[in-house]
């Protein structure tokens, strides 16, 4: 693996046919904000059951902003639509299209390059928050501002359990439309795959219910690629009956690195379906910690904690027995909640068919040289359930067994250390992607492929690809991990 120079990632991320990730940046950089006569954006205010925000308005600043936050993914949009009711992505969708404003949808706003931020309307369903546990079809119904951390909330007291991502502040529906890995995809698969049915406002305005009975075509391409095909506004998937769980996290020195990253990769190869695992890698006083979930047996779980233990000297260890919705609130390991926000966050993630002992190699050095606030991870790491559907089942495709997501997240407040921080975090993922069968899973995309989409969609591009002519032929609905045509 070698690093390549920041002239040739430029060269090869460069403008695809559709929007690229390169025009996203070169769009937020020069800010300009589309005119649009005032009184057609006080009509809408006033159709809407929820709020509008513009420019200029006191809350405009926090409303514009995202998690993943910095000078590169910046976007100054003319309005934003906190919708009240479904009705008002529909009003949002009929006012981009009529003044011809690029839109993005958002949710829980934890996209990795702030796509649900954009230079025209920004379609905010945070402010949707009914959900409906349905005990006995073990389904829940949840509007799309629900997190994943509240339906485990609301599911536990019923002995259920969602499907969904390991971070209780993304949205459930967010998570889904991508694919959904978290602590159950070795149980019960991706969160796609438990989807039963979303209420989805096309780019004609119109909202309908999609599922496997109404139209089995755009339900398939909703469980992998759903941003590309309109709001969801709501949706309803199956919980699963989950007792208590063993889960926490252990803790090792950064010097121990090497072989707690060797003993990871030795423990997740031959990982029972009930356990799942993340390991976080800090420099500074947090160190290592491997967090993880069994959902099995007690004897099985008590196995796995052991083999935990001995992968080096833990340095200290917060595990107990407790219930599912205990585990899945717990804040994700980049968002350390202690003081303000940073001003910037940033994310690198690249997927690798293997834990190679040269992946292991780049890991450790690039530890030794980050800076404090760096965390760097790998989790999904690829078994059982998930792996066992089929990758043309949903529109969701890496379903490889032992493919592993590596994650590095950074912030920081001094803007004048931007541009140091950017080429530090590419030089990292340059020097982690594949050389071949580079892949991107659509959650996680924080980079373009020399081909572009088909690296996101794999063997389910062609069918995507009509599927999106059918439903969205303008690309109106862009912001996200885009069904687009291949580079050149
Ligand atoms: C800290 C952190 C932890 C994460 N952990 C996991 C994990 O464990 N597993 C995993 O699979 N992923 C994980 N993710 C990735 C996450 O699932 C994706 O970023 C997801 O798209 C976020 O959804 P959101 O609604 O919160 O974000 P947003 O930024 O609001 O949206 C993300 C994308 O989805 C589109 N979108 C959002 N809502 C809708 C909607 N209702 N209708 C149509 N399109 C919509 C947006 O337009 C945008 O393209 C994590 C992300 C973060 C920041």
């Amino acid at each position: 693996m070698q690093s390549i120079s920041r002239r040739r990632f430029i060269q090869q991320s460069g403008v695809a046919a559709g929007i690229s990730i390169a025009a996203q940046h070169a769009d937020s950089a020069a800010h300009k904000i589309p005119q649009v006569d005032p009184h057609e954006i006080t009509r809408l205010r006033t159709q809407l059951k929820g709020q509008l925000v513009a420019l200029g308005d006191s809350d405009y600043e926090q409303a514009r902003r995202v998690f993943y936050w910095n000078p590169r993914t910046e976007q100054k949009p003319l309005v934003v639509v906190q919708c009240g009711h479904e009705d008002d992505a529909a009003r949002a969708v009929e006012f981009a299209r009529t003044h011809a404003l690029e839109v993005a949808v958002r949710s829980g706003g934890h996209s990795h390059l702030a796509w649900s931020s954009s230079s025209g309307v920004v379609i905010d369903l945070s402010p949707l928050k009914e959900m409906t546990i349905d005990p006995k079809q073990r389904t829940v119904r949840a509007q799309a501002g629900v997190f994943s951390g509240e339906v485990a909330r609301a599911a536990g007291p019923f002995g259920l359990a969602p499907v969904l991502g390991q971070c209780p502040g993304v949205s459930a529906t967010g998570v889904t439309l991508g694919g959904g890995l978290g602590w159950l995809a070795g149980l019960h698969g991706a969160g796609c795959d438990n989807l039963v049915s979303a209420r989805l406002v096309t780019a004609d305005a119109v909202a309908r219910e999609v599922n496997e009975q109404t139209d089995s075509e755009l339900f398939w391409g909703l469980r992998g690629a759903g941003a590309n095909f309109g709001v969801t506004t709501s949706f309803t998937a199956n919980l699963h009956e989950i007792d208590t769980i063993l889960g926490g996290e252990v803790h090792y020195s950064p010097r121990d690195a090497r072989a707690v990253l060797q003993g990871f990769r030795e423990i997740m190869y031959s990982a029972p379906d009930a356990f799942q695992a993340t390991l976080n890698l800090t420099p500074g006083e947090r160190g290592l910690f491997f967090s993880f979930c069994h959902a099995g047996s007690e004897a099985e779980a008590g196995q796995m904690l052991q083999s935990i233990r001995s992968i080096a000297k833990p340095t200290k260890e917060a595990v107990r027995r407790q219930s599912f919705a205990q585990l899945a609130e717990k804040a994700a390991a980049t968002t350390s909640g202690k003081g303000p926000a940073p001003a910037f966050r940033e994310v690198q993630t690249v997927r690798r068919d293997r834990i190679t002992d040269e992946v292991i190699e780049v890991i450790v050095d690039q530890l030794a040289q980050a800076t404090p606030d760096v965390v760097m991870g790998l989790s999904h790491y690829m078994h059982g359930k998930v792996c066992r559907i089929s990758p043309e089942a949903t529109a969701f495709p890496h379903r490889q067994a032992h493919s592993v997501y590596l994650r590095m997240a950074h912030n920081w407040s001094d803007p004048q250390s931007s541009e140091q921080r950017f080429a530090w975090s590419e030089q990292w993922r340059e020097l982690l992607r594949p050389q071949e069968n580079e892949a991107i899973y659509a959650n996680y995309q924080t980079y373009d492929t020399k081909v572009g989409s088909p690296s996101l969609f794999a063997q389910n591009y062609a069918r995507l690809m009509k599927l999106k002519q059918q439903h969205d032929p303008d690309n109106f609905f862009h912001r996200n991990a885009n069904i687009a045509p291949p580079k050149a």
